[in-house]
């Protein structure tokens, strides 16, 4: 796999990624229900989704898929008839999965359902209440001190029932059986770090990708947190064993420096590869351990898959303040840190797809590099060094042994300039692959 993009293209796509996320941010998710859907139909414009539906009640592991929720309009009014919150104005105002109600109380009894963040007064904070009946308000703490003592009419037109769990899937077939996965959970409402800007870069990389020959074969989900992937897992656990490398993609839109968390093997290829990206990206980054808390590497790195998956996030979960709530919005995630996220996600997959042993056909001391134009022949090119210094590490440690990944971390070159020069050396007949490739 090349370079797909230019930089003007990566500034395109930036921009594109961010449009998709303003189409999708005023739908209504959850982890089930006709928002799911939607966003998975906007998807489709784009990219040519597989949508599955698991039933309400299917086991899939120690968990059951949920009723279905839907919603269509909540507010609270109060004595004089005054809409004083309106899941019109935010789809956040209503907590996710509330069940139906509608009645009058006093304040006091409403605010055991309402929720407010003190230290943020002016943002209206995200809650769900997924596998616990329960029904309630979150608004602004400005908003709810400025509520007047008195009685209060409640109304939530939502549906809890039989129905089923929705996601998303994209197959693409490379060369090899192995599989390279990315997935992200796209069960959240109004809030684009986290998860739009997941979805739309999925969607970027899946509409990317279905125009290349590819060396592995990809596979792309949209599913709702944890119950999405637990049920995914639940549906496919023979082909789970065919994934090799994969990703959680989450926070990828904030300004923050690049964070990555290893899978659960630490140091698998994928977690390999992603270090050696986020070093030569020239951006600030973190490496972090793995834990088992998180995002849906939870599920895919329980000890029954064990599968090589880790999360590359900007900013991660529940470290930016705006996280969860209403001040995660388009003006938070930006069309630039979209697009340079995007340049680091493809670097990690150029090194997968471009990675492999070779062994160098003139082992016995250096072959003559100036005789075939390969040696101080590059004059004027600004990494004419980088890229000699490149085919020498290639040619020493390319005993059949080393991958170029190897060969990249040990020199300390990126992976790119070593690639290209596994190439020229190839084209030059200094370098042959070592066969066959790995399925
Ligand atoms: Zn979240």
């Amino acid at each position: 796999m090349e370079q797909l993009l230019t930089s003007t293209e990566f500034a395109a796509a930036g921009k594109r990624m961010h449009r998709l996320i303003a189409d999708l941010y005023p739908i209504c998710r959850s982890i089930t229900g006709d928002g799911f859907r939607r966003t998975l139909g906007r998807l489709r414009e784009q990219i040519p989704l597989e949508i599955h539906e698991v039933p309400t009640g299917t086991p899939v592991f120690d968990w059951t898929v949920p009723r279905e929720w839907n919603i269509r309009d909540a507010w609270i009014k109060n004595a004089a008839g005054e809409k004083v919150v309106d899941f019109r104005r935010s789809n956040l105002h209503v907590v996710n999965y509330s069940v139906p109600v509608h009645g009058k109380m006093p304040l006091a009894e409403l605010r055991k359902h309402l929720h407010a963040l003190s230290d943020r007064p002016d943002w209206i904070p995200y809650r769900t209440s997924y596998y616990q009946e329960s029904w309630g308000f979150c608004l602004a703490a400005n908003e709810l001190a400025r509520l007047a003592d008195g009685e209060y009419e409640v109304h939530i037109d939502s549906s809890l029932q039989n129905g089923s769990l929705t996601y998303g899937e994209l197959y693409l077939p490379g060369r090899r059986t192995g599989e390279v996965l990315l997935s992200c959970h796209a069960c959240h409402p109004s809030l684009c770090n986290d998860n739009l800007s997941g979805v739309s870069l999925v969607a970027a990389l899946a509409e990317l990708l279905r125009g290349v020959a590819l060396e592995y074969s990809y596979r792309f989900l949209f599913i709702p947190g944890t119950i999405g992937s637990i049920a995914w897992l639940a549906r496919n656990e023979a082909q789970a064993s065919r994934i090799r490398h994969g990703l959680v993609v989450a926070c990828v839109g904030d300004s923050g420096s690049f964070h990555y968390k290893r899978s659960r093997h630490g140091d698998a290829e994928i977690d390999r590869a992603v270090v050696h990206a986020l070093k030569h990206c020239g951006k600030k980054y973190e490496v972090r351990a793995f834990s088992p808390y998180g995002y849906d590497e939870r599920q895919f790195c329980s000890p029954g898959f064990n599968l090589a998956v880790g999360s590359l996030t900007r900013t991660p979960h529940g470290q930016f303040p705006e996280y969860h709530t209403s001040a995660d919005n388009l003006d938070f995630v930006k069309p630039e840190a979209l697009a340079g996220s995007l340049a680091v996600y493809l670097a990690v997959l150029r090194i997968l797809e471009n990675d492999a042993r070779y062994r160098n056909l003139n082992p016995k001391c250096e072959p003559q590099l100036g005789k075939r134009g390969l040696y101080r022949t590059l004059g004027g090119l600004p990494d004419a060094g980088q890229l000699e210094m490149a085919m020498l590490w290639v040619l020493n440690l390319s005993d059949g042994e080393h991958s170029l990944l190897d060969i990249a971390e040990r020199s300390e070159l990126s992976f790119d300039s070593i690639h290209t020069a596994a190439r020229t050396l190839v084209e030059n007949q200094l370098l042959a692959p070592v066969s066959p490739a790995p399925a």
